[in-house]
C-alpha cells in the first residue's frame, strides 16, 4: 500500500505547531482507515533553524509519535530549501511525498484528493488556491503581477498554486538531478514534465503566527524566480541601452546640426537630462548584470543547499525512548 511522507517546513512556528501536528496526524489516522495509504506514512517537519521553541515541540512530538518525524537544519536555509531538504531525506522511505506550510492555511484534508489523483497515476498533483480572499490586498496584486510576469516571459507557472503539492518518488528523484543551488521549486517542477494535475481548494487565514514572507523577502523571492528562469531582463536592458544609445546619435546630430547654422542653445536643462538619463540607464544595466554575474557565482561556488543538523528520520530508536 502506498506510502505517504507528509513534509512540513517550520520556521518560528511555535504558536502553531502544537496544533498543525494533531491536525497532521488525525489526517494520516483517518487516511489510514480509509486503506488510501499504509500506516507506515509518515509526517516529517523540517526545522529550518528556527530561534524559537519549535524544535523541542517537533522532538517531543517525535518521541511521543512513532509517525511523527524531524529533521532539524543546521541554520535557516530558507523555505525551498528546507522544502527540499525534506523530501531528499524521505525519498527512500515514501512513495509519494505531499509538502505544506506549517501554518494550516492550506486545507489540509486536499491531501485525500492529492492521494487519489496519486492512485489514478499522476506523478505531481498541484494544490491550487480557489480564492484568497484572507490575503491582504497587496499579497495578492504582487503575487498576481508576478504570475503574470512569469508566463509572458514563458515561465509554465501554475497559477495560484504555492508550495502545496504531491510528488511522486521518482518525480523528487528526477528533481535532484536539478543542481542548481538557487532552487525556485514553482518553476522547477513543472518543468519535470510527468503527468500532473491539479486540485482546487479555499485558503484560509494564517491560525496563528505571522507570515515569514514580508513584502521585501516577496519580492527579493519574486526577481530570484525571474532571474532564475529567464534572461529576458537583461536582453531587455540591453535593448534600452541601444535605444537610448540610437536616440543620442540622433540628437547628437541635431545639436550639430543647430551649431552650425548659428542657432546655439544654452543647453543646461538638456545636458543634465540626458546625463540623468543615461546615467540612471547604465546604473540599472550594471544592476541588472552583476545579479546574474550573483547568480552564476553563487552557483559556481556549489555550496550545499542545507547542512542537517539532526535527523530523526534515520534514527528510529528515538520512537521506542519514550520519555
Ligand atoms: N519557512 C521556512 N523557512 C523560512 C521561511 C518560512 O521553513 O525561512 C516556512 C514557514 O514556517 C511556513 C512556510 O515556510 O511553514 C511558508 O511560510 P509562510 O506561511 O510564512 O509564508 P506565506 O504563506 O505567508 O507566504
Ligand atoms: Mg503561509
Amino acid at each position: 500500500m502506498t506510502i505517504l511522507a507528509i513534509v512540513v517546513p517550520c520556521y518560528n512556528e511555535e504558536d502553531i505547531l502544537p496544533e498543525t501536528i494533531e491536525q497532521l496526524r488525525a489526517l494520516r489516522q483517518q487516511l489510514i482507515d480509509e486503506q488510501l495509504i499504509s500506516s507506515e506514512s509518515k509526517i516529517v517537519f523540517v526545522d529550518d533553524g528556527s530561534r524559537d521553541r519549535t524544535w523541542s515541540i517537533i522532538y517531543k512530538a517525535c518521541l511521543r509519535h512513532e509517525e511523527v518525524k524531524g529533521i532539524k537544519l543546521a541554520g535557516n536555509a530558507g523555505h525551498q530549501n528546507a522544502l527540499l531538504a525534506g523530501m531528499f531525506a524521505v525519498k527512500d522511505v515514501a512513495h509519494c511525498i505531499v509538502t505544506m506550510d506549517a501554518d494550516l492555511q492550506d486545507d489540509i484534508y486536499v491531501v485525500r484528493e492529492f492521494v487519489c489523483k496519486f492512485h489514478e497515476g499522476y506523478d505531481i498533483v498541484y494544490g491550487v488556491r480557489r480564492k484568497r480572499d484572507v490575503d491582504s490586498y497587496m499579497k495578492r496584486w504582487t503575487a498576481e503581477t508576478f504570475y503574470r510576469m512569469m508566463n509572458r516571459i514563458g515561465v509554465k507557472l501554475i497559477y495560484n498554486h504555492a508550495d502545496y503539492r504531491l510528488m511522486s518518488r521518482r518525480a523528487v528523484e528526477a528533481l535532484q538531478q536539478f543542481r542548481e543551488v538557487n532552487m525556485f521549486l514553482r518553476g522547477v517542477v513543472p518543468l519535470l514534465g510527468f503527468p500532473s494535475a491539479a486540485v482546487y481548494y479555499d485558503r484560509k487565514e494564517r491560525k496563528a503566527g505571522v507570515t515569514k514572507y514580508p513584502l521585501m523577502k516577496m519580492m527579493r523571492f519574486a526577481f530570484d524566480g525571474l532571474t532564475s528562469f529567464s534572461m529576458m531582463p537583461i536582453r531587455f536592458v540591453s535593448l534600452l541601452g541601444f535605444c537610448s544609445f540610437f536616440v543620442s546619435v540622433l540628437f547628437a546630430i541635431y545639436v550639430l546640426f543647430l551649431k552650425m547654422t548659428g542657432h546655439t542653445q544654452t543647453g543646461w536643462t538638456s545636458l543634465i537630462l540626458s546625463i540623468w538619463l543615461v546615467g540612471g540607464l547604465q546604473l540599472m544595466a550594471i544592476g541588472l548584470v552583476g545579479e546574474y554575474i550573483g547568480k552564476v557565482y553563487k552557483e559556481a561556488k556549489q555550496r550545499p543547499r542545507y547542512i542537517v543538523d539532526i535527523d530523526l528520520l534515520h534514527w528510529p530508536m528515538m520512537a521506542s525512548c519514550d520519555g
